[in-house]
C-alpha cells in the first residue's frame, strides 16, 4: 500500500482519522486515492464514522447515500448492543476497506453486471451461537456465495481467531486474509467461470469442476503436511483448485 500524507506533509496510516501533527480531521477519498481535509462543498465523512467511529472514508457531498463506497457494501452488521461487537465490527470494516483499496487499484469490478448476470460484491458480518447464545444461527461459515462474502464476527476476535488458526494448523489467519480469500471466489465466478480463461485456469490450478464437497472432506480427513515443498502457497490451497486460486 502506498504511503499517504496529510496536506501538512505528515505521513498518515490508512486507518487515520486525524493528523497527529496539525490536528486536522482527515478522511480517505477512494476516487482520488488520497487523504483530504474534507471541504463540505465537495465531501463529507461517511455516516459510519460520524455515528459509529468505524470508518474513515469520504462520501461526495452530492451523494444521496450517507455511507461511503465501502460501508454501503455491508448488508448485515453485528448486533451493536452486544458487548465487544462495536469493536469487532470496526476490525472487519477496517479489513474490508484494505481489500477494497486493492480491488480498486487493480481495476476489478465491484458493481452488478446485469448483462453478464453477475451480482455486486457485498458483505455480511454474522454471529453464530458459538460466540453469541442470543442468535438463531447455530454455525456461520466464513465464505462466499452469489456475490455475498460472509464473515463470522468471531474472526474479529484475536483470541478466538488464534485458537481457530492453531486448530486448523494454519500459518496465517486474519480478517484481511479472509476478505482477500473470499473475494477470490467472487472473482472466479465473475472473471473466469467456465469462460474463455478456463483453459489457462486449468493449466495452473487444476479442474475447478472437481467435486468440491468430496475434495474438502478428503482434505480434512487427510490434511497434507507440506505446502511450499508441494508447490502450494498454503496447506489449504491443496484442498481444491478453487481454494488454490483464492
Ligand atoms: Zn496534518
Ligand atoms: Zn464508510
Ligand atoms: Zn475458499
Amino acid at each position: 500500500m502506498k504511503t499517504f500524507h496529510c496536506r501538512c506533509g505528515q505521513p498518515l496510516s490508512f486507518d487515520n482519522t486525524r493528523c497527529l501533527r496539525c490536528g486536522e480531521s482527515v478522511g480517505y477519498d477512494p476516487l482520488s486515492v488520497a487523504f483530504l481535509v474534507p471541504d463540505p462543498a465537495v465531501h463529507r465523512h461517511c455516516a459510519n464514522r460520524t455515528e459509529h467511529g468505524v470508518c474513515n472514508w469520504l462520501v461526495a457531498a452530492d451523494d444521496t447515500n450517507p455511507l461511503c463506497l465501502s460501508c454501503r457494501m455491508t448488508r448485515v452488521i453485528p448486533d451493536l448492543s452486544r458487548f465487544g461487537n462495536p469493536g469487532r465490527w470496526r476490525v472487519l470494516e477496517n479489513a474490508k476497506r484494505r481489500l477494497l483499496y486493492s480491488l480498486l487499484q487493480l481495476g476489478l469490478p465491484l458493481h452488478e453486471d446485469i448483462h453478464g448476470g453477475h451480482p455486486a460484491l457485498a458483505f455480511q458480518f454474522l454471529e453464530d451461537r458459538g460466540a453469541n447464545p442470543m442468535v438463531a444461527e447455530e454455525y456461520v461459515r466464513t465464505g462466499h456465495a452469489s456475490g455475498v462474502i460472509t464473515i463470522n464476527v468471531a474472526e474479529a476476535d484475536d483470541v478466538q481467531r488464534e485458537i481457530t488458526r492453531s486448530l486448523m494448523n494454519e500459518a496465517y489467519r486474519t480478517p484481511l486474509g479472509h476478505c482477500r480469500h473470499e473475494s477470490g471466489h467472487y472473482y472466479f465466478d465473475r472473471l473466469i467461470g467456465l469462460g474463455s480463461r478456463d483453459q489457462a485456469f486449468m493449466a495452473r490450478f487444476g479442474d475447478p469442476r472437481r467435486d468440491y464437497d468430496a475434495a474438502l472432506s478428503a482434505y480434512y480427513a487427510f490434511p497434507p503436511s507440506h505446502a511450499i515443498e508441494a508447490g502450494f502457497i498454503s496447506l489449504y490451497a491443496q484442498a481444491h483448485p478453487l481454494e488454490d486460486w483464492a
